[in-house]
Order: C-alpha cells, then sequence, then structure tokens
C-alpha cells in the first residue's frame, strides 16, 4: 500500500482496508487539529489508486470493509469517486462497505443525485467532525462553517440514505462556553438527526494554535468534573428519534454507549454516579487520543 504520513480512521474501521486515496485534509484549518498540518491536501494519482485496490486484491481478502482515507476524501471530484467505488466493487467483491470522512462543505457540493449515484455504486457511511453545534465556537476553532450549514449538509446525507456519524468535542469550547456549547450541541444534533454520535474529550496537541491559546492562558479547558458536567447537558439536549450514542473514546472520562432516546435515563444516571464518585473515571495519564 502506498502509505504516506499518518493514517487517521474513525475507531470502528480499526479492521477495514485503508485505502489512501488523498493526502491531508482539504480543509486544514481547525485550531485544534494537528493531524494533517505538514501535510499539503492533493488526490493521489489514478495509477497509484490503481495499484493500491490491486494490492488489496491480492492481499486482503479477510477484510469486508473499506476506508477511503484522509481526512476529507468526499472532496474528490464525483466521476473518479465513482470511479473508485467502481473498480473496489469489481475487484474487491467480498467488501460489503465503504466509508469516509466528508465535511459539511464537501458534502454539499454534492448533489443529491450524485449522493445516490455514490451510494449505488457501494459508499455506506459517512464520518463528519461537528465538534460544536455553538457558531461562536465553530467561528473560534476555524472549522469553516456555521451551524445551519452543518444541519443542512447532514439532511442531504440522511435524504441520500447514507449512514451519516457526526463527531462531537466535549472541552471545546473552554470553561466559559462549555454549558451553552453542549446544549448547541445537543440542538444542533437534534437537527441533524445522525444515525451515530460520538462524544471525544478534548486532548489539546503541542502542534496545534489552541494548544498555543491554551499555554498563554486564553482557552481555559473545563476540569474533569467540568467535562462530565458537560456530557449531561449534552446528552439532556439531543432529541433524536433514533441514534447510537458512544463516549467510549479513550479521550474520554467515562466510557459511555447506548441508544439514543431508549437509554438516555441510564446515560444521565451513569454520568451523574460519575461526578458523585460513584462510577470510576479514567485517570488522565489512562487517556489517549
Ligand atoms: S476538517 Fe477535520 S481533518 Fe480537516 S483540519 Fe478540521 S478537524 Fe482536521
Amino acid at each position: 500500500m502506498n502509505y504516506e504520513g499518518n493514517i487517521i480512521r474513525p475507531p470502528s474501521e480499526a479492521n477495514s482496508i485503508i485505502l489512501k486515496v488523498t493526502v491531508g485534509c482539504s480543509h486544514n484549518r481547525c485550531t485544534f487539529c494537528g493531524a494533517y498540518k505538514d501535510v499539503r491536501f492533493r488526490i493521489k494519482d489514478a495509477p497509484t489508486i490503481d495499484a493500491d485496490i490491486a494490492f488489496a486484491a491480492r492481499h486482503c481478502r479477510r477484510q469486508h470493509r473499506v476506508f477511503l482515507a484522509d481526512g476529507d476524501a468526499l472532496i474528490i471530484p464525483t466521476p473518479r469517486l465513482e470511479g473508485i467505488l467502481a473498480q473496489i466493487r469489481q475487484q474487491l467483491p467480498w467488501v460489503n462497505r465503504v466509508s469516509l470522512y466528508g465535511n459539511a462543505r464537501s458534502m454539499l457540493r454534492k448533489t443529491p443525485a450524485e449522493l445516490a449515484k455514490l451510494k449505488d455504486l457501494g459508499l455506506y457511511r459517512l464520518y463528519m467532525g461537528l465538534e460544536s453545534g455553538h457558531d461562536p465556537t465553530l467561528e473560534h476553532i476555524r472549522k469553516g462553517v456555521n451551524s445551519d450549514r452543518m444541519v443542512e449538509a447532514a439532511k442531504r446525507i440522511r435524504e441520500a440514505a447514507l449512514f451519516l456519524s457526526v463527531t462531537v468535542l466535549l472541552g471545546i469550547a473552554g470553561r466559559s462556553n462549555s454549558a451553552v456549547h453542549a446544549r448547541e450541541t445537543g440542538r444542533i444534533l437534534s437537527g441533524m438527526q445522525p444515525n451515530q454520535i460520538a462524544a471525544l474529550t478534548l486532548m489539546p496537541l503541542e502542534n496545534t494554535p489552541l494548544f498555543e491559546e491554551m499555554r498563554t492562558g486564553k482557552f481555559k479547558l473545563p476540569d474533569q468534573a467540568g467535562i462530565l458536567q458537560e456530557l449531561g447537558l449534552l446528552v439532556s439536549a439531543i432529541d433524536v428519534e433514533r441514534a447510537q450514542f458512544q463516549a467510549n473514546h479513550a479521550s474520554n472520562y467515562l466510557p459511555l454507549s447506548g441508544r439514543l432516546p431508549r437509554d438516555k435515563e441510564r446515560i444521565l444516571q451513569v454520568i451523574g454516579a460519575g461526578l458523585s464518585g460513584r462510577q470510576p473515571l479514567t485517570t488522565e495519564s489512562q487517556r489517549a487520543l
């Protein structure tokens, strides 16, 4: 496989064939993200992608899922993406699910007809980073779109019957905006109606502008109890028809998962137990990205 730089993929793609069809992220401006800071975004050339698919056809016969990396593979022009999906279907017929990261802008660049065609060709799941539904926070972290556009993009994906997984970041609004970030994020998630919600906890990386803000005291991360309170407010504010909720990433203080709305009360009780000390929390040294 022609891998360059970091391989970043969602936890649920741990057993997938990772095809790096792009390098880096087309946006690459989020102040908390150090994933591709020194990488110039590009779409890989066709012979390289062809060679990787041919490699997977020979060596990855036991893996039934493909993840198209890197940070925003949906930005690939539709005819090329259709070609890649068609090749996967033809050369890796045992693959039953193709997933990728897409940001709101890339989603909104695709027409409903294009998304339907991509789904027909095997695209199944899109991972999207909302991070926050609080517009001043989205602006502060230079996410590049506001919350209305996030909802619009999510609706387009859901209308194409694609599976949408949305990530939010606890702590990203700092201490002062923690509560409003939680409530607004819950409200925006309710508008998006994703199939899956993943809540991670911010762990500032040294190579990012946000880390510099933290070092100089401009940004203050909520403490453990503050993060749990934020999580409780977030869960309380989510009103979805049906979504898998996961806060069991290694960055989280309290591993949680369940289905919303069915498990909402149980999740809130566990958060309450974490806050009162009745439920053990992950220590700082055990946390990881
Ligand atoms: S869009 Fe995603 S990958 Fe790109 S800079 Fe922002 S967080 Fe990082």
